[in-house]
């Protein structure tokens, strides 16, 4: 006679659905279901291209109802930004994330909450076809209400499950998961950091298990030297200073402007650099600046011992926040070299296609661009050398100089990855890649013996050529 308690060992199997995020970069969402309970890593927005932000709003193939609980690696919109429709559409139970991840969560869901109201008004106004938001600031405030505390080093269970949550070392809160049951054992990469850079520590090593979820976003591709990079942005930054024009730099809010700033101040205090006016335009990254000095136990030790010294590590000599609109159009009047760092980093929208569109005719102007820029984008434009570029509508002749820096991604590169997954035995499901990034992820894994596959989605995601710099 067959062991009674087979066929629940069977039920209770270890099985993971990907929702977003697999043969594709953004949407992270993965539901789990091991020893009776599901769990959800991730719940984050589809973006990039008008097709893949079209999912956000479709059913979510599963319901919202069912899941027990979520497990949140960090808070890029990516992995997160869907949160507040899951609560709205039914999810009752404890969303399980870092400190940090809900200090910075918060301001950035607040301002996607935002900008989708703008831009659903601003589609209205036009007439066009318009989605209605996904959620409104009210909807982040009841999300907030359900997060529960995660830390690194102190496990907690969820059901039957110990949750173990590790250094991923990408941006501050971020972790890696692992989720143990009876007999089974998964891990999920999170998004893991770019060890080259020195701010946040290296991530930790995955530990062997039956299954591993990893991210992929840099499979294919090594980083250059980080040391070049910061060799580069010095020479680019005297350069412009000599220039006396303003230093335009287009960056995210969150991680970034802070790596920027950081190695500004780092560079002023080693003479590499004369000081200058840094000028931070962006409302979104003054809320995020609290964040960071309350994540200051995360950073090396080299960053912490500024605290120490009651210095903020992330503070230029001449630096400034500028929140009013009536303070960022102040700049235009401002004479002499300064940098102004603003959103979007992708030149999508924000404060910096106003300085851009008033600055670019000028040949004193440099804009140092620092993150990807997708195809089609206004970004790429001025990095293929564009002589004009519409802004606003405006036709913007382009006479300033245009310079481009790689290697301040804060993800993982490819030799990065085969390092931190080089003790699994077990599965290797490569997630959040596109599928050129996958298929050469997968060929150095399965040629050192690993055992590999590209983690199929519950649904078909649109072709993208989106790769997330964040
Ligand atoms: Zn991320």
């Amino acid at each position: 006679m067959a062991n009674p308690s087979e066929g629940m060992l069977c039920a209770m199997k270890l099985n993971v659905t990907s929702y977003g995020a697999a043969r594709t970069v953004t949407g992270s969402a993965h539901l789990v279901e091991i020893a009776g309970q599901r769990i959800l890593l991730d719940c984050g927005l589809f973006q990039g291209s008008q097709a893949l932000e079209d999912l956000n709003a479709k059913p979510w193939g599963f319901e919202p109802s069912s899941v027990d609980a979520v497990l949140l690696s960090h808070a890029h919109l990516d992995h997160a930004g869907r949160l507040p429709k899951l609560v709205k559409d039914g999810f009752t139970g404890p969303i399980y994330a870092t400190a940090s991840t809900r200090g910075i969560v918060e301001p950035l869901l607040l301002d996607s909450a935002k900008l989708q109201r703008e831009d659903f008004e601003r589609n209205q106004r036009k007439g066009r076809i318009a989605s209605a938001p996904l959620y409104n600031e009210e909807d982040v405030a009841k999300l907030l209400e359900r997060f529960e505390l995660l830390s690194v080093g102190s496990p907690l269970t969820i059901g039957g499950v110990r949750v173990t949550a590790q250094i991923a070392g990408h941006i501050p809160g971020s972790v890696s998961l692992a989720l143990q049951s009876a007999g089974e054992h998964m891990v999920f990469s999170g998004d893991l950091g770019n060890s080259r850079k020195d701010i946040l520590p290296d991530p930790t090593p995955c530990e062997d298990a039956d299954l591993v979820l990893m991210e992929s976003t840099y499979g294919d591709r090594d980083h250059r030297p980080f040391e070049q990079t910061l060799e580069e942005f010095a020479g680019i930054l005297k350069t412009a200073f000599d220039t006396g024009g303003k230093i335009l730099i287009p960056s995210f809010a969150l991680e970034r402007t802070q790596d920027l700033l950081y190695h500004i101040a780092r560079m002023e205090d080693a003479g590499i650099i004369p000081s200058l006016p840094v000028f931070v335009d962006s409302p979104l990254a003054s809320k995020i600046e609290g964040v960071y000095a309350a994540a200051r136990d995360e950073f090396e030790p080299e960053v912490q011992r500024y605290y120490t010294q009651n210095r903020d590590p992330f503070e230029p000599r001449q630096l400034r926040y500028t929140r009013s609109t009536d303070e960022s159009k102040a700049l235009n009047t401002l004479k002499g070299a300064c940098v102004i760092i603003a959103g979007a980093g992708m030149m999508t929208g924000g404060r910096i296609l106003h300085h851009l569109r008033n600055n670019l005719a000028r040949p004193s102007t440099s804009v140092v661009i620092v993150g990807y820029q997708p195809e089609g984008g206004l970004g790429r434009r001025l990095i293929d050398g564009a002589n004009s570029v519409r802004i606003m509508g405006d036709d913007i002749a382009v006479r300033g100089k245009v310079y481009t820096v790689g290697g301040f991604s804060a993800h993982a590169d490819r030799t990065e990855l085969l390092e931190w997954s080089k003790a699994v035995r077990g599965q290797i499901s490569l997630v959040h890649g596109e599928v050129s990034s996958m298929t050469a992820l997968k060929a150095s894994l399965e040629a050192r013996g690993q055992r590999c596959e590209l983690q199929e989605p519950a649904f078909a995601m649109p072709a993208s050529r989106s790769r997330t710099d964040e």
